[in-house]
């Protein structure tokens, strides 16, 4: 017969989780479920990012990135300093590189007079003064506001406060097919009669979206993040993050270097196309059919060519090289060499939303609803950073859908 629940929240990723935390705020005596493909939380993009709060400078004011992002940065912080989870307050700066970076740099700035981010602009010596072997092209911002989380703890948190709350969060249980009419999914584990659902499935959330109809106007394209790290002698090259210029016409911030919560460095992460949404070693995690479809969107993206696809495609794969990754961290601490690179196991995938109608990059985070269901669709960078103003947010949408009674 299976089981009943007024809210159903597909994925425990840092969106899921939020989403059925502010549920339970608004909710305290209704039936809310988490459906986990896995048997722990973690496994994908929330537990395998830099771990870094983002301030807010990326992006353009009226987005809702910007208000998300800054928002969600100081409800983090205070998230993490409520329940003892280890947060540094570290600041970062972005550098320019070259002539033409500069350009971009004013237009971060204009950013963040608009989203109220805390900056300052510094000349080569102020830049030095905060990271003295950064490589910098006369200016940088530095943003006082970046932070530095651990990630995962607040992943175990959240779901510690959400049992505590009365919320079943069920493991192992993939969402494989959906009954629309009667409202119900099917997993490995059962099914589960819905009043409400929320699709919060990361990399498979176009999957579960199709389901439903929905978003049909997109494709999915997994981009790697691979990492190396600093040898421990030469950790202290890096006090807290140093980043690029990004090219705002893509979603990507460009390697960078962070200092983690542990105190190691992390250099990374590249955006190179990837084989599978879980294609996390060289083979390991590649799907031949998602493989094919994969490749049919990067050609499509290719051909159009929109905001320079080919140049990422090129060098971001030139980046699989030592060679090639080392190149990308010398433009911002000129003096490591390939000896103080590290391989490390640290790996990500960025489920990247394409709309291709379009052929372009989605930038921002996208929502889709039917009647009974809503579907988050490009949950993207900085959406650990955004989670608990996300979370509202995404809500907020769904308010005037009240569950109808799960019987
Ligand atoms: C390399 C990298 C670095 C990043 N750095 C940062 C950063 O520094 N700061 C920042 O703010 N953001 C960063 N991000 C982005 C951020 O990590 C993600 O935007 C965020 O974690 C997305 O959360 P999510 O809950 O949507 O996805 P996920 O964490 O992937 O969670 C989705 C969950 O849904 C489950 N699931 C999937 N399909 C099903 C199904 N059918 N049934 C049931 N469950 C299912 C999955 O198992 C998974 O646990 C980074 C991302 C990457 C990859």
């Amino acid at each position: 017969m299976g089981q009943s629940t007024d809210y159903l929240v597909v994925g425990a990723g840092i969106v899921g989780l939020a989403v059925a935390r502010e549920l339970r705020k608004r909710y305290p005596k209704l039936r809310i479920t988490i459906l986990e493909k896995e048997a722990a939380v973690g496994h994908h993009a929330s537990g395998r990012n830099s771990g870094v709060l983002h301030s807010g400078i990326y992006y353009g004011g009226g987005t809702v990135k910007a208000r998300v992002c800054t928002q969600g940065a100081r409800r983090m912080k205070a998230f993490a300093a409520e329940h003892g989870i280890h947060c540094h307050h570290t600041g970062k700066i972005i550098i320019a590189t070259s002539p033409e970076d500069l350009a971009t740099l004013e237009r971060l700035q204009e950013n963040a007079r608009h989203n109220g981010v805390r900056i300052e602009v510094l000349d080569e010596q102020g830049i030095r003064q905060i990271e003295p072997f950064a490589g910098v092209f006369q200016q940088g911002i530095y943003c006082l506001d970046t932070a530095v989380i651990d990630a995962k703890a607040v992943l175990y948190k959240l779901v510690a406060l959400l049992q505590d709350d009365d919320v079943s969060i069920v493991f192992n249980a993939q969402v494989i097919a959906v009954d629309i009419p009667a409202r119900t999914v099917k997993t490995p584990q059962g099914e589960w009669h819905y009043g409400y659902l929320f699709n919060c499935a990361g990399a498979f959330a176009d999957q579960v979206a199709r389901y439903f109809e929905r978003g049909l106007d997109y494709a999915l394209l997994p981009f790697k993040g691979i990492y190396f790290k600093l040898h421990p002698q030469r950790n202290p090259m890096v006090r807290a993050n140093i980043y690029p210029v990004p090219n705002m016409g893509q979603p990507f911030l460009g390697v960078h270097v962070t200092r983690s919560i542990h105190g190691e460095v992390y250099a990374g992460p590249t955006a190179i196309p990837a084989l599978g949404r879980e294609n996390y070693g060289m083979l390991q995690g590649a799907k031949w059919g998602e493989s094919w479809r994969t490749g049919y969107a990067l050609s499509r993206m290719y051909r159009a060519n929109r905001h320079n696809f080919r140049k990422l495609v090129h060098s971001e794969l030139g980046k699989y090289r030592k060679k090639d990754f080392l190149a990308s961290v010398n433009k911002l601490l000129p003096d490591l060499t390939g000896e103080d690179l590290v391989p490390c196991d640290k790996v990500g995938i960025r489920p990247q939303l394409v709309n291709i109608r379009e052929n372009r990059l989605e930038m921002e985070f996208i929502l889709e609803q039917s009647p009974d269901s809503l579907h988050v669709l490009n949950a993207i960078s900085p959406a650990f950073t955004s989670a608990l103003a996300l979370a509202e947010w995404i809500v907020d949408q769904a308010h005037h859908h009240a569950p109808r009674p799960a019987t």
